[in-house]
């Protein structure tokens, strides 16, 4: 398993954000919406994570809707939301996702659709003057094997099994 340093950002691709730029006004917190309703704490968080790594199984990384708001206020320009993202893609890669973060994943691994339709929706359509199945892998079920080539090409199912067994570690 890859270690980390002194700090995760040390080991982001968008390394040249400098988190210790924070000057921790709140700004970013004070416009946050999601913070209104759970207990995501962006200013805590982005001084969290220019120092250690135990923000990889921190909860409030998920609890962001990744609007941006925070990003567009922030004094000091800060990429707040791009390093937010950078952490979550570490941190699934090193083995934390949500249960049902990983349930959309294998519904895209089998079906191509994060949300696969059901029979419910494709009555719907129909009411509608649509066709029953949408212009996407549920039509066209070679482009559905297209998809899983290339899900496997990169190595997201592999991804996804690896979070599978580090998600059992953890509650052992
Ligand atoms: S708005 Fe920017 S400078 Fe202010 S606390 Fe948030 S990240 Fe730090
Ligand atoms: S991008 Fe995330 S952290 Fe920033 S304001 Fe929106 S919900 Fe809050």
């Amino acid at each position: 398993m890859k270690k980390f340093g002194t700090g995760i950002l040390d080991e982001l691709k968008n390394a040249s954000i400098d988190a210790s730029k924070c000057m921790q006004c709140g700004v970013c917190s004070a416009s946050c919406p999601s913070g209104r309703h759970t207990t995501l704490n962006i200013r805590k968080l982005v001084r969290i994570a220019g120092k250690t790594n135990d923000i990889l199984s921190n909860e409030e990384l998920w609890m962001c809707t990744t609007c941006y708001n925070c990003q567009e206020r922030c004094p000091r320009n800060i990429n707040i939301v791009d390093i937010l993202l950078d952490i979550r893609a570490i941190s699934v890669h090193q083995g934390f996702i949500h249960p049902e973060h990983r349930v959309v994943c294998e519904m895209l691994l089998e079906y191509g659709h994060a949300v696969p339709i059901n029979e419910k929706n494709r009555k719907e359509r129909v009411n509608l003057g649509l066709e029953e199945l949408p212009e996407t892998v549920h039509k066209y079920e070679d482009g559905l094997e297209e998809v899983k080539t290339l899900l496997a090409s990169c190595g997201f199912g592999k991804l996804i099994k690896h979070t599978e067994s580090r998600v059992t570690e953890d509650k052992t």
